[in-house]
């Protein structure tokens, strides 16, 4: 705990990275960036599937970029490629496999906690997105299932009967690129698509079209049962299906305790509250990225977070 950073950065997503080297081109001296993965960008590396495209205006948003980080359309490689080029060219500090458990404030500093070791810094963004706890549905899943539940691709293999679940773009994704190998349905609750983008509206119903895969639309899920090792999904029309494998692709949900843990206030929607500099009620304490926005975040909003937050920080010293 000798040494004082000038910033720490919780998490090494697009929110941390865009922090890091904006805080490095803007000439801020020592800055650490933590990141309880092996790697940085865990969202993209655990959630996209390969080959993705990576929109930069991503769910039809309109961002411009505002920082020194030239963001563009791309891949999930490219993408990954782009933020290993950034780390690698500003040399940014950074401390892989470390969880951070606990940031508080004394006298006037931040002490930063991770399952490793602990830091001292003057200024802390915690970038820690919402896909650490992926949101999950209110009826019970069978923990004997839990294997066959899943919320990203890491376990899918071939040759599977599998059901995917949501309404989105990651759903639908999951979905196109599954069914190459799968025998796939994809269930939305509603009876049409509102959240998509062209591509993936045009694919989904092609694909449904020439029988690649099968949508299930306008129904819900009632429950889920254990059926001879199997998951049997009990729809609202009173019909069931088993499935080898269940995947739900329904976004994610912001980490309140921990956010509460580092004295963070939350307000009465379970959000955290902070200013129009995402100051939070932390003096020197800044929330940025996915845990900064209502709903519908994306790459290029978090680095633009991170420029807003860098340039109010220095523009706060030199008053
Ligand atoms: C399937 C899918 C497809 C998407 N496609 C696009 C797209 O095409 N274009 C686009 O712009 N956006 C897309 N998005 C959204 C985009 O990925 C997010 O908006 C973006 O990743 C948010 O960045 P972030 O830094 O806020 O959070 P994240 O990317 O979630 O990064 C947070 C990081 O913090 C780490 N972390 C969490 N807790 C801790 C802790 N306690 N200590 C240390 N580290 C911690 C995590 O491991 C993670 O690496 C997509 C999202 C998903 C799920």
């Amino acid at each position: 705990m000798q040494q004082i950073y000038d910033m720490i950065i919780i998490g090494g997503g697009p929110g941390g990275i865009g922090a890091a080297v904006e805080a490095k081109v803007l000439g801020m001296k020592s800055i650490l960036m933590i990141e309880k993965g092996d790697n940085h960008s865990q969202t993209i590396r655990k959630f996209y599937k390969d080959n993705k495209r990576v929109d930069k205006n991503y769910k039809g948003q309109e961002i411009e970029m505002a920082g020194n980080i030239d963001f563009r359309d791309g891949t999930k490689e490219s993408t990954l490629n782009y933020f290993d080029s950034l780390l690698d060219h500003d040399e940014i500090d950074t401390a892989f496999k470390s969880e951070v458990e606990s940031v508080t404030r004394v006298d006037g500093e931040f002490h930063i906690v991770t399952n490793k070791a602990g830091y001292r810094a003057k200024n802390v963004i915690v970038a820690i997105g919402t896909m650490g706890k992926p949101n999950k549905p209110d009826y019970n899943l069978p923990i004997s299932l839990k294997d066959r539940i899943n919320f990203n691709l890491d376990k899918c293999s071939q040759g599977e009967k599998m059901l995917i679940v949501g309404g989105g773009n990651s759903a639908v994704e999951y979905a196109i690129e599954l069914s190459k190998t799968n025998n796939v349905t994809l269930n939305y609750r509603r009876d049409t698509f509102s959240r998509l983008n062209d591509v993936n509206l045009e694919t989904i119903y092609a694909y449904n079209g020439q029988e690649k895969l099968r949508l299930r639309m306008g129904v819900d899920i009632v429950s889920i049962e254990n059926e001879n090792g199997l998951v049997k999904v009990n729809f609202t029309d009173s019909y069931y299906t088993i499935y080898d494998r269940v995947v739900y692709a329904i976004g994610g949900t912001t980490p309140v305790d921990f956010l509460k843990k580092c004295g963070i206030t939350i307000d009465s929607d379970g959000k955290p509250e902070f200013d129009e500099n995402f100051e939070t009620k932390v003096k020197g304490l800044y929330l940025g990225g996915d845990i900064a926005v209502k709903s519908g975040g994306s790459i290029a909003i978090a680095l633009n977070h991170a420029h807003h937050i860098i340039s109010h920080i220095l523009k706060q010293k030199q008053k």
